[in-house]
């Protein structure tokens, strides 16, 4: 049987893996910005007494610990703040159950 090979597109929502040649779903998400509310204008940025909080926290997991610790001092070194969040946090999810929603 020749199944119909469909290449990845982003004119679709289904193609066939160049990998194996499943045919499967390709899930499409819109990404959004929406302005901050009034009662917190202000993005969070770790700084020093944040660390102090996290380094005495007993509720955080030793894992969950470092991540944070390490991207409130990335932070302070001044690298472009949303790819140093997006970093930590996905490693943060990914690696501490206790961070999951
Ligand atoms: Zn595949």
């Amino acid at each position: 049987m020749n199944a119909k090979v469909v290449s990845p597109s982003i004119s679709e929502s289904a193609f066939s893996c160049p990998h194996c040649g499943a045919f499967t779903t390709q899930y499409w998400y819109d990404a959004t910005i929406q302005r901050r509310r009034k009662d917190t204008p202000v993005p969070f940025f770790p700084d020093a007494g944040f660390r102090e909080r996290i380094s005495h926290e007993k509720a955080i997991d030793e894992d969950a610990r470092r991540h944070l610790l390490e991207f409130a001092q990335k932070v302070e070194s001044g690298l472009p703040k949303m790819q140093l969040f997006r970093n930590w946090l996905m490693q943060a999810l990914s690696e501490s159950p206790s961070l999951q929603p």
